[in-house]
C-alpha cells in the first residue's frame, strides 16, 4: 500500500443537520498539548489510563501515545444513557477493569462530562479499590448539563449545550467512527444513519 493512500481522508456519508464542531486536526493538537501537560504532571509516578467504555476508546488510543511514560490502560465498561440524548441519571458497569488499582495513580479517560454522574460514581467506586491517586481527563466538558458539582482535572474543550457525536461520542451505537466532532442543528434532527 503507498505511504500517500495511509494517509487519504476517509469520506464519511452524513445527514447535513450534522455542523463540525472540532475537526480531526484540532482534536491531534489539543489532545498532544494533554498528553504534555499530562507527562510533565505523571512523570517517575506509577500510571494507570482507565478508559471509560464505549466512547473513550479512540482518545485513550490518541492520549496514550502522548504520553511517553511507562504506563498501563485498562477499561471500565460504563452505561449511563438508553439509545436516547437525554442522561438517565442511572450508571451501572457493564465491564470492570482487568487489573487492581491499589496503590497506583489513576488518570479516568472520560469522553464528556455533562450531567457528572458517571464521573461522581467512578470517584466513589473507586475509593473502595485503596489507588494512590484518581484523576480525570476529559476530552470534552459541558458544564451546562451538571447535576452533580463535580469537575475534570484535565479537559480538551468546553463546549456549549449540544448534544455532540463522532470521534466515539454515539447516538444509539452510531458515528463513533468519525473522525471528527459534530452536533446535530436542529437538536430535534439527530438521527440515527
Ligand atoms: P454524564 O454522566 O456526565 O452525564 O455523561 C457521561 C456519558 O454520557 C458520557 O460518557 C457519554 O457517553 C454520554 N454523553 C453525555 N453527553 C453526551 C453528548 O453530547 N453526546 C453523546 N454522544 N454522549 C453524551
Amino acid at each position: 500500500m503507498e505511504a500517500t493512500e495511509l494517509r487519504n481522508e476517509v469520506h464519511h456519508p452524513v445527514p447535513s443537520v450534522l455542523k463540525n464542531l472540532y475537526s480531526a486536526e484540532q482534536i491531534r493538537d489539543r489532545i498532544a498539548e494533554l498528553g504534555r501537560e499530562i507527562t510533565r504532571d505523571y512523570e517517575g509516578r506509577d500510571l494507570v489510563l482507565v478508559a471509560v467504555l464505549k466512547g473513550a476508546f479512540p482518545f485513550v488510543a490518541d492520549l496514550c501515545r502522548q504520553i511517553p511514560l511507562p504506563l498501563t490502560v485498562d477499561f471500565l465498561g460504563l452505561s449511563s444513557y438508553g439509545s436516547g440524548t437525554q442522561s438517565t441519571g442511572v450508571v451501572r458497569i457493564t465491564q470492570d477493569l482487568t487489573q487492581p488499582i491499589e496503590g497506583k495513580d489513576v488518570l479516568v479517560v472520560e469522553d464528556i462530562v455533562d450531567t457528572g454522574l458517571t464521573l461522581r460514581y467512578i470517584r466513589e467506586n473507586f475509593k473502595t479499590r485503596a489507588p494512590k491517586s484518581v484523576s480525570t481527563c476529559t476530552l470534552l466538558d459541558k458544564p451546562s448539563g451538571r447535576k452533580a458539582p463535580i469537575e475534570a482535572d484535565y479537559a480538551g474543550f468546553v463546549i456549549e449545550d449540544h448534544f455532540v457525536v463522532g470521534y466515539g461520542l454515539d447516538l444509539a451505537g452510531k458515528y463513533r467512527n468519525l473522525p471528527y466532532i459534530g452536533y446535530f442543528d436542529p437538536p430535534e434532527d439527530a438521527c440515527v444513519p
